[in-house]
């Protein structure tokens, strides 16, 4: 069985095409062009759907998106403007009238979640929490070995616990949000604050590595702004493990140590006896598998 897969972000689109073992046969990506709004962006995934077909025999297609989504009728229930009209657009009807085929859509860090989940980090947990950390912060959560998506799909979105009731302004339209203080483009901000010129975080990256005091003292800044939010989860869910994926993750230990050391010294002894934290294994390909993942179980294996 071949199953196309779409992995729908503000920056870019990722495809391929997966066999029902998680094996993925190819994968490419194209720009997504999200400033030109969320119809143009269906159309291209129609487009690239079609061009699949003909060279795939397809069961179906998987779709992980950004957004919130309801992951039953493929229906985009909240976008941000970063993909200008997106809300409201019917993914999964509309690709599903344009290519005969069946289509299943899933939020995109709920898709990281599951590609762990099936495949990486989180294969031997039942209650975890997943965190992807980029431009904004983005989260999901497993309790029992099921995706718990809340009320109106919108669950886990722990970019939005507050830190600082009075801090800076949020996407959300509140102020002092977790995401404005431990996302990447928070430590870039944090970075350009303190040396009053832009780092790229890969060079900032190197200069911790190297020793940079100055530097080291900001990135323990955000390490502990980053636990602090964690803290607050950590004592609702009571996870077993928490995977961080995201573009900073590929820091690997030097990303995960100290936020295991900051964690232990913020929260209760009982909650530390069964929490591990690991870094996400797929990076960029989670999301594929994610969704992949979503369209088996939803069409029964
Ligand atoms: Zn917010």
């Amino acid at each position: 069985m071949f199953i196309a897969v779409f992995d729908i972000g503000g920056t870019s689109i990722k495809y391929g095409v997966l066999n029902e073992e998680g094996t993925i046969l190819m994968d490419k990506a194209f720009p997504a062009e999200a400033h030109l709004g969320g119809e143009v962006l269906i159309q291209n995934v129609i487009a690239k759907s079609k061009e699949l077909q003909q060279e795939w025999a397809l069961a179906g297609i998987a779709i992980s998106s950004a957004g919130q989504i309801d992951n039953k009728t493929g229906v985009v229930v909240h976008a941000t403007d970063n993909i200008p009209g997106y809300t409201g657009v019917r993914i999964k009807q509309r690709v599903e009238e344009a290519t005969g085929l069946s289509v299943t859509v899933e939020n995109d860090v709920n898709c990281t979640a599951l590609g762990e989940y099936w495949k990486g980090a989180a294969t031997d947990a039942e209650n975890f929490l997943c965190i992807t950390i980029g431009t904004g912060i983005g989260g999901a959560i497993f309790t029992d070995g099921r995706l718990y998506v809340g009320a109106r799909f919108s669950a886990g979105e722990i970019g939005h616990i507050n830190l600082y009731p009075d801090g800076k302004p949020c996407t959300c339209g509140d102020h002092g949000c977790l995401e404005q203080y431990a996302s990447s483009s928070a430590l870039q901000e944090m970075i350009k604050e303190t040396f009053g010129y832009t780092i790229n975080l890969r060079e900032f990256f190197d200069r911790l590595r190297t020793g940079d005091p100055k530097g080291m003292a900001v990135y323990n800044k955000w390490i502990d702004n980053l636990t602090t939010g964690l803290k607050s989860i950590v004592h609702t869910l009571n996870p077993e493990l928490i995977v961080i994926g995201g573009g900073i993750s590929a820091q690997g230990d030097f990303l995960l140590d100290p936020i295991k050391e900051s964690l232990s010294e913020k929260i209760m002894p009982n909650y530390q006896v069964n929490l591990d934290v690991r870094i996400a294994q797929h990076a960029n390909q989670a999301n594929l598998l994610g969704a992949a993942k979503h369209f088996i179980d939803q069409k029964g294996g």
